[in-house]
């Protein structure tokens, strides 16, 4: 079987945008391939963070793993803090990249935009440690959005480096993008990505946000003035961005959608939209509200962490052993 590994920050609550551009194609991929789902709190603490918030969210994120469908008898769910080799790993991929390639980051540059003197380093050794995440587990795939693709890219470059030198001992991993809703956009800027980190909180819908501030966040959300509901991401991105969410969350495809809406303006649209993303929601919230305070989920994260740290420190050993650390 093939490996699969893809990490989620606990920076927020998930959005609409994360669910429908990573978290659900998660759950079919358990089936078919080794997967290791995991909560990186490290990278979270890349911009400052309220302590009592993170904890309650990287809380969150594992109950809302396995409340959209993941199973923890056929993947590994785990918080990244409680396996130390990736943190070490992230200093060797940190010591294997270049300045000049991580400042040309478009996330790190998005990230430290504004903040002068005081861009936290973290941001900058970012992509280093999510190399790390992704080669401890010797992973063949890994499937993000279109926002993390120059990432991936940096990891494979650092993965052959390292080989180049050392010998064969990472496998080289492929991006997945799903083929649909790869990227969804800010409900209050239709060229903006959707960020669970955006301080407007109208900017995105969160997976836990109930039925009434669903509604009013898609009233509110950016339209154009033409009031025509068709699909044109360069003339209309924001339209455009809630007819995606539409598709994805109902299964009719966009010329259906232009079709039901011709004539009838945005009011009738996002009145619907409001309540096809509310029945989405539904079922993942019911099972959250189970699991958030079980402690099966501690249980499920235990034993995730201690199948993440014997194949993660395996691989460590064979690093370190290749660039002369460890004592054989
Ligand atoms: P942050 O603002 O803290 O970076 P984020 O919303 O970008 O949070 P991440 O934890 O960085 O979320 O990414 C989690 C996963 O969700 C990744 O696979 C990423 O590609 C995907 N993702 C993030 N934002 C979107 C989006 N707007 N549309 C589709 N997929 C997304
Ligand atoms: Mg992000």
């Amino acid at each position: 079987m093939k490996t699969i590994f893809s990490g989620i920050q606990p920076s927020g609550i998930m959005t609409l945008g994360n669910y429908l551009g990573a978290m659900k194609h998660f759950v079919p991929l358990q089936d078919q391939f080794n997967c290791f789902y995991c909560i990186v709190d490290q990278h979270a603490i890349t911009v400052p963070q309220e302590p009592a918030v993170l904890r309650e969210n990287i809380r969150r994120l594992a109950a809302l793993y396995l409340s959209v469908g993941l199973d923890p008898n056929k993947m590994t769910l785990f918080v990244q803090s409680e396996v130390p080799a990736h943190a070490k790993l992230g200093w060797i991929m940190l010591c294997t990249s270049y300045l000049g390639e991580l400042e040309r980051m478009t996330q790190f540059k998005d990230k430290s935009d504004g903040r002068g003197e005081s861009i936290p380093g973290g941001l900058l050794a970012y992509p280093p440690l999510m190399a790390a995440d992704i080669l401890l587990y010797s992973t063949d795939f890994v499937p993000v959005g279109e926002d993390q693709k120059q990432h991936l890219e940096l990891t494979r470059d650092l993965a052959a480096r390292f080989n180049n030198r050392y010998g064969d001992i990472f496998t080289i991993p492929e991006v997945r993008l799903p083929e649909t809703g790869a990227r969804i956009m800010s409900l209050a800027e239709g060229t903006k990505k959707m960020s669970k980190s955006d301080p407007n909180q109208g900017a995105f819908i969160s997976m836990l946000d109930d039925a009434d501030t669903i509604t009013k966040k898609i009233k509110r959300a950016q339209t154009d003035s033409d009031s025509v509901v068709r699909y044109d991401k360069a003339e209309k991105p924001a339209v455009s961005n809630l007819m995606t969410i539409y598709s994805l969350c109902s299964g009719k495809t966009l010329d259906e959608i232009e079709a039901m809406y011709e004539g009838k303006g945005y009011g009738a649209f996002k009145t619907e939209l409001a309540e096809v993303v509310v029945e989405t929601l539904r079922p993942i919230q019911e099972r959250f509200e189970q699991l958030f305070h079980s402690s099966e989920l501690d249980d499920i994260l235990t034993a995730g962490a201690e199948k993440a740290n014997k194949v993660a420190n395996e691989m460590l050993y064979k690093v370190e052993k290749a660039m002369g650390m460890a004592r054989i």
